[in-house]
């Protein structure tokens, strides 16, 4: 057993944050036995062995509801929007991870970057090879992540070397879900790429899966982009929306996942709604291929699910700082102002509950799963200025939002351990 002693931020009734300013976290076997004022701990855990952290502030770690990890070399490449990003920047890259060597090195990588950005779970892409996904999952289970993952399918309108088997995909996929899903803290998500680069057969085959089990996990995108909107449209002529192509097939779920969701209209969202689909909402993604604008009032409206997501390559980084600035700016150009709690929720708490997992991760609390991070709201010189002038919560929130980055994360605890030290 072992307590660690910092300020705290946690979610307490009503998805409200609360700082306590001396606490203690204790954690045994990977899961946090209490939590709260030190003072208190402190007598009801004696002789608790401490992790003195004073001066940083402990949070829930972050998590990514949608980025792709063999996306991490085609990051910060010139492309003239979705379509052409993909073609020239992303497959290349996608296709070297039929080379096992290849793909662990860079899970690896990755898993490192994330620990670093005080990321403790994600949704994740691998490509269409087995190699990447095996590699993936293996890398997660060595570290003890919670993570989901799953190999991507497309079996057509897509280059040769990324381009998948329809059979053989979906014999990959049930094979791979018999091999992971709910091995260790990993689960499988099934994993189309997009209706235009999935065939009907295949997406019937994910339909048939999915339905057959009900707590793997589903992750697609859905649009995106006009360009890509208009195409869905061609290629599915008998729907009414390309959210609609998923809809007749089956595929939204609880447990399902589409990144973007940006254009789409009232009747969509209020699909996603009664369904229980969530969406991964990019913001920097985004805003670098300038894809379009996340509607959040409209979000607010129909009461969609939503959650932030970096989208790795696409997006340019994988700090949720980052997301959640670029969430906040997205919604300022219509006129919103997202508070920095909600922002922060929508990647810690809110981000597990659109994956279903809330009774394990997104808050420190007894019971919960101890994966956290220790914040030092004084990283930098002008962070620290403008910390010490923070008249409340939501203002030193704030500050961390818009001038935080990975120098922010001091440390990052999974499953009760220590998984980085920075400085
Ligand atoms: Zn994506």
């Amino acid at each position: 057993m072992k307590g660690f002693r910092a300020s705290l931020l946690r979610f307490v009734a009503g998805d409200e944050l609360e700082r306590i300013d001396d606490a203690l976290v204790v954690v045994d076997r990977g899961l946090i036995v209490d939590a709260g004022d030190h003072g208190a701990l402190a007598r009801r855990h004696p002789g608790v062995e401490i992790v003195d952290w004073r001066g940083l502030l402990i949070a829930p770690g972050f998590i990514d509801t949608h980025v792709h990890f063999a996306q991490v070399d085609a990051i910060a490449s010139l492309a003239d929007g979705l379509l052409q990003w993909l073609e020239r920047c992303t497959f290349p890259q996608e296709a070297r991870f039929g080379d096992p060597e290849h793909a662990c090195v860079v899970a690896d990588f990755f898993l490192d970057e994330l620990a670093r950005n005080g990321v403790t779970s994600a949704m994740v892409w691998c490509t269409s090879h087995l190699a990447s996904t095996e590699a993936f999952f293996a890398a997660s289970a060595r570290r003890g992540l919670r993570m989901i993952a799953g190999k991507c399918l497309m079996d057509r309108n897509s280059p040769a070397t990324v381009c998948d088997d329809t059979e053989r995909g979906l014999a990959q996929t049930e094979a791979l879900i018999g091999r992971w899903h709910g091995r260790d803290r990993l689960g499988y998500a099934i994993t189309p790429r997009f209706a235009p680069a999935c065939s009907e057969r295949q997406l019937r085959g994910v339909a048939e899966l999915a339905r057959a089990r009900e707590d793997v996990w589903l992750q697609s995108h859905l649009a995106e982009t006009r360009e890509e909107v208009a195409w869905v449209a061609r290629l599915f002529p008998g729907s009414r929306s390309y959210l609609d192509v998923y809809d007749r097939l089956g595929l939204l779920r609880p447990r399902s996942v589409y990144a973007h969701c940006i254009h789409l209209d009232d009747a969509d969202r209020v699909r996603m709604r009664e369904s229980g689909a969530s969406a991964a909402v990019c913001p920097n993604s985004n805003l670098f291929l300038g894809s379009g604008l996340f509607d959040f009032a409209a979000a607010a409206r129909t009461r969609i699910s939503w959650a932030l997501a970096s989208d790795v390559g696409a997006g340019p980084s994988l700090s949720p700082f980052r997301t959640m600035l670029a969430a906040y700016e997205v919604a300022r150009l219509a006129g919103v102002s997202l508070t920095p709690g909600l922002l922060w929720h929508r990647h810690t708490l809110g981000a597990a509950r659109a994956l279903d997992l809330a009774d394990r991760i997104g808050n420190v609390a007894a019971g919960m799963e101890a994966d956290f991070v220790a914040l030092d709201p004084r990283a930098t010189a002008l962070l620290a200025r403008r910390s010490a002038s923070a008249a409340s919560l939501d203002e030193l929130l704030f500050a961390m939002i818009v001038l935080g980055d990975d120098r922010v994360v001091r440390h990052t605890v999974i499953a009760g351990e220590a998984a980085v030290r920075v400085g």
